[in-house]
């Protein structure tokens, strides 16, 4: 029987050299396998009275609303800068070169929520933190984390101390 793995490509050297990319497209192209992923991804928190889950861009917004749907609860986009059209609160953080920012409709979430985070894999975990501090300062709770992909050696759940964090697959 084929495996979660066999489903994720590496490609060597995209966007850039020496980076071994995961590629999660012959993964969603499959209905069984993107079900089964979805429901592992939200197994430790069936129990945790979530309210929302929330994904980052772009891959984020897969898993994260197939999630959304698998606890019957809505989706919060986290998007790039200049994307959403409301009132926003921005975040920026640190990459390995140069900085990102991510932002959230203000009004997204609030006291209260208890928000599923969701990605399609953690690098470094700077991506997931400042989407954490995002949530946060609408006053709402991270109630746990889940990736599919996990790059071990990056260390990226230090950055993320404070969480219940799930990953399926562990490079
Ligand atoms: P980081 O903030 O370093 O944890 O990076 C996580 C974000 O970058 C996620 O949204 C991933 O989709 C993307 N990403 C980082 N490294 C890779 C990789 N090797 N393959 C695919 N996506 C990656």
């Amino acid at each position: 029987m084929k495996q979660l793995g066999d489903y994720i490509r590496n490609i060597a050297d995209f966007p850039q050299p020496g980076i071994q990319f995961k590629d999660i497209t012959p993964l969603v192209r499959q209905p069984d396998m993107l079900r089964q992923v979805t429901r592992q991804l939200v197994e430790p928190f069936r129990q945790k009275d979530i309210t929302a889950v929330a994904g980052m861009e772009a891959r984020g917004f897969i898993f994260g609303t197939l999630c959304a749907l698998e606890l019957d609860v809505g989706f919060v986009p986290l998007r790039k800068p200049g994307k959403l059209p409301y009132d926003v609160q921005s975040i920026a953080y640190q990459l390995e070169y140069g900085t990102a920012e991510l932002e959230i409709h203000n009004d997204a979430l609030a006291h209260g929520d208890r928000v599923l985070l969701v990605d399609d894999l953690i690098a470094t975990g700077g991506t997931a933190r400042a989407s954490c501090e995002l949530i946060r300062q609408l006053g709402a709770e991270v109630a746990g984390i889940a990736f599919v992909i996990e790059l071990d050696s990056l260390k990226g759940r230090e950055q993320l101390r404070d969480y219940e964090v799930h990953s399926l697959l562990h490079y």
